[in-house]
């Protein structure tokens, strides 16, 4: 049989051969009862069972996959959800054709979604909708994924991509499915490959038996033939060969073939992400992204839980220099009771800094955490989204403010140097009027704002290139100010990780990066390699 080419997005990069298998969730009968009482309850013991279900997986992951996991928890408990369930279940509806419909009119709402972070939401409704079911259904929903299989769905729940073991390789290739959704993210964690939006999966007659993903390229082929194989297995061996060695160098410093000493910072979105770290794989972290402490607390969090999770960061860092970010909620982060709901476009709008100022009540709480924190480390404050130098100066006030404060209350606290993402290009542009301890570029929001192509909508990623030389001018022109005013000037946005532009960074004069902890290990081999 002929070897079928695929061709769709990359959603998580790297190089897998395996297996094909089809994922089909199981479905089974259920006898209704044909009393809407008796339903009802069936129903609420399902919904129960799916969340003590899914409350016993969040306690075997960790970080972003808990985080997902809780999610689901928490869209569970939310009543509305299963409202219109209940109310066709009242009208004669058996519990799990009830169930279905509502959420799948749910889905589909979500689906039709124009923000794609809301449309990359559906896998976890559907993943809801299919645990409850199975629930109801009693069946055992967990569709076993063979270790180093190659995936084919329309797309995969998280739950269902946690459940398989991607240690030993295997890979993703989704019909739809979508580069920023919550599966997407985890593939990069764990190293996956995944390509998504390959369209209709078909082919002709037998079930094909292997498959290969190139989750680079962004293509899949269904029974490759043995030259297409061959030629694959090489390339495979090639980036395992040289993945080892990068690994084997990682806590040993990075420095380019021209013999200049580039620090490697990490990126960390939850402290989870630390344990079992080795602190000697970087020169500390370049940027702590302190959403996930909003977004997890019902409520916000008061000054001692922050102080706590900034103390735990600092003490792992042992000694080394930490970069914590204020919170960046708004744009595509947003947070339920502090955020601003329906702006026509939100990552224009009230986020970042922005967002603290309008909130000095919120604010205040997280800079005398910090003050606190800073008392017992090397902690530096950087300040999200900042697009003038009033921003910066009236951050810096109410930093003041509560330092006094604590003081007059004889609590330890210290002044942290205040820092400001470089973002915005108004501010890569006039870098030289803000009066900042240090700037951190954000490339992801600089090349969206620059190139005006949204960091989260596919079609136009091509659009939306860090190595466009607008791009790189505007870094490469804050290097040069903060050089010219003797502060550090570092890249924390995920283009530091793609090592197709290493060295176009680096020729920006660029002398520190900070990278999520996977990438560390490439970036250093690929920084050795560079020669001015
Ligand atoms: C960036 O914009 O590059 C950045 C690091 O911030 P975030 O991705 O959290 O917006
Ligand atoms: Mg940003």
């Amino acid at each position: 049989m002929a070897e079928i080419r695929l061709t769709g997005r990359t959603a998580s990069p790297g190089l897998a051969l395996g297996p094909f298998t089809v994922l089909a969730t199981a479905v089974a009968a259920r006898t209704e009862t044909g009393d809407p009482a008796q339903e009802t309850a069936a129903l609420l013991a399902a919904i129960e069972a799916a969340t003590a279900e899914l409350a016993d997986l969040v306690a075997t992951v960790e970080g972003d996959a808990a985080d997902i996991l809780e999610f689901q928890v928490a869209m569970l408990g939310d009543d509305a959800l299963a409202e219109g369930a209940f109310d066709a279940i009242t009208a004669g509806i058996p519990a799990d054709h009830a169930w279905r419909a509502a959420l799948d009119a749910e889905i589909a709402d979500y689906g039709a979604a124009d923000d794609e972070h809301f449309r990359a939401r559906t896998a976890d409704l559907v993943d809801i909708r299919d645990r409850v079911l199975a629930q109801l259904n009693g069946v055992d929903r967990a569709a076993a994924i063979p270790a180093g299989a190659i995936v084919a769905c329309d797309d995969i729940s998280p739950s269902a991509f946690l459940a398989a073991d991607w240690s030993g390789g295997g890979a993703l290739a989704l019909a739809s499915g979508s580069p920023s959704s919550h599966v997407a993210m985890l593939a990069r964690a764990r190293g996956a490959p995944m390509v998504v939006g390959l369209g209709p999966l078909s082919w002709e007659g037998r079930i094909p038996a292997t498959a290969l993903v190139d989750g680079d390229a962004g293509t899949v082929i269904l029974d490759p033939e043995p030259e297409t194989r061959r030629h694959f297995e090489q390339r495979m061996a090639a980036a395992a060969a040289a993945r080892a060695a990068a690994e084997a160098d990682s806590t040993k410093p990075a420095i380019t073939a021209d013999g200049r000493r580039i620090a490697v910072l990490l990126n960390v979105a939850a402290p989870e992400e630390l344990a079992g770290l080795d602190p000697a794989i970087c020169d500390g972290i370049g940027l702590v992204r302190t959403e996930f402490l909003f977004e997890a607390s019902r409520g916000l969090p008061d000054e001692d839980t922050q102080y706590a999770v900034y103390r735990r960061i600092l003490d792992w860092a042992a000694g080394r220099p930490v970069t914590i970010r204020t919170l960046d909620a708004g744009g595509d982060k947003p947070i339920p009771g502090l955020t601003v709901d329906r702006e026509s476009n939100p990552f224009l709008g009230v986020r970042g800094i922005r967002l603290s100022l309008a909130r000095p009540d919120v604010f205040r709480v997280q800079l005398r955490a910090l003050a606190r924190a800073a008392a017992h480390g090397v902690l530096k404050v950087m300040l999200p989204m900042v697009a003038v130098p009033a921003e910066l100066a009236a951050a810096a006030a109410l930093l003041d403010a509560e330092i006094g404060a604590l003081e007059a209350s004889g609590i330890a606290c210290a002044r942290p140097p205040l820092g400001i993402m470089v973002e915005v290009p108004a501010a890569a542009l006039r870098a030289e009027d803000f009066a900042a301890a240090f700037y951190s570029i954000g490339s992801n929001d600089l090349t969206q704002y620059t190139m005006a192509a949204a960091r989260d909508i596919g079609a136009v990623a091509d659009l939306n290139d860090t190595g466009n030389p607008a791009v790189l001018a505007l870094i490469a022109r804050t290097v040069e100010v903060g050089r010219a005013r003797g502060v550090e000037v570092s890249l924390c946005g995920d283009a530091g990780a793609d090592t197709r532009l290493t060295t176009a960074l680096l020729a920006t004069g660029l002398t520190t990066f900070s990278v999520a902890p996977v990438a560390v290990a490439q970036l250093k081999a690929a920084i050795a390699t560079v020669n001015r």
